[in-house]
């Protein structure tokens, strides 16, 4: 049953497509290495529960990312699945190719939108970033490989505080234009307010359909949801999100840091929005992340929901 939402709240979507990074924006930043099976086992526990895009790793140099480092052995590892589209994330041309062994149908790109953050992070300027990426995302394209393209530190960077939005716009519209067909905006540091995201966003979506862009937000300062339903009522409909939270923040240890697909979940079924997502199964993938890890995750559906199942 669909809630009547009142008039005045705003058009919500009707359905939205929940983009779980759990295995790798969330394994990445975890300092417990997972064993392969591990992986496989929460990536195919999240297919389960009805995530249709799951990004299962990056194909980064195995020195580069330890946490990530078995990515070809695991790629290898996940049946197509219908219903569940498994994507990875390249930094290049090699990438590319190893993206095309695992058989994947999509890939995603990253830079940043702060020079600092980007020289820190992949350790290349940002017009380095674009000037790669200018021929890496046509050749994904004409290999018949879908392309995202994430841009971090939208609402703030770590180093350089405030980032210009027209700016981040101009690098939207650049790896649009080359051929990316979602455009992820992260709030890297999880600063952002929900007033910030309505203008960012009002700068966005004359130049995007609202299908072509996503959000990736965190929730280091506890404003994720709300700038999620922010995104909601802009008619955006994709979310990106990670299992319990998993990842946490690299800026702020012990702080929360990738929004927790869960809590999304929640936030969507509770506004009548379809995800095609089953929460009870979603807890499940969510229990085993934990385990996988060893240490409880800073969702806080997730918290709930396994304290009433000890309590029952
Ligand atoms: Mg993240």
């Amino acid at each position: 049953m669909t809630p009547a939402v009142p008039a005045n709240f705003g058009r919500l979507p009707k359905r939205v497509t929940v983009y779980e990074v759990g295995p790798r924006d969330g394994l990445q930043n975890e300092s417990t290495v997972v064993p392969t099976a591990g992986k496989v086992a929460l990536i195919e526990a999240l297919a389960a529960a009805g995530l249709s895009r799951i990004e299962i790793t990056s194909f980064m140099r195995p020195d580069r990312i330890a946490p990530l480092a078995d990515a070809d052995v695991l790629a290898a590892q996940i049946s197509p699945r219908a219903g569940t589209r498994f994507v990875a994330l390249i930094p290049n041309q090699h990438g590319l190719l190893r993206a095309q062994a695992a058989k994947l149908a999509e890939v995603a790109v990253v830079l940043s939108a702060s020079e600092t953050h980007n020289k820190k992070n992949i350790n290349r300027s940002v017009a380095e970033s674009l000037a790669e990426f200018r021929t890496l995302i046509p050749a994904a394209r004409q290999a018949g490989i879908s392309v995202r393209a994430y841009i971090s530190t939208v609402w703030g960077c770590p180093y350089e505080g405030k980032v210009d939005p027209q700016h981040v716009l101009a690098i939207a519209r650049e790896l649009a234009g080359r051929g990316a067909e979602q455009i992820s905006l992260g709030d890297t540091i999880g600063v952002g307010t929900p007033l910030q995201t309505a203008r960012i966003l009002e700068m966005f979506l004359p130049h995007f359909a609202p299908e072509a862009l996503a959000l990736h937000l965190h929730d280091t300062r506890g404003t994720a949801l709300s700038n999620a339903l922010v995104g909601l009522q802009f008619g955006i409909t994709t979310f990106d999100a990670s299992v319990g939270g998993l990842g946490g923040c690299p800026y702020a240890p012990g702080a929360a840091g990738n929004l927790a697909t869960e809590d999304l979940v929640y936030l969507l079924h509770g506004l009548g929005i379809e995800t095609g997502i089953d929460l009870d199964k979603l807890v499940d993938a969510g229990r085993l992340a934990q385990s996988l890890v060893g240490h409880s995750l800073p969702g806080r559906y997730l918290k709930a929901a396994l304290a009433a199942k000890e309590k029952a």
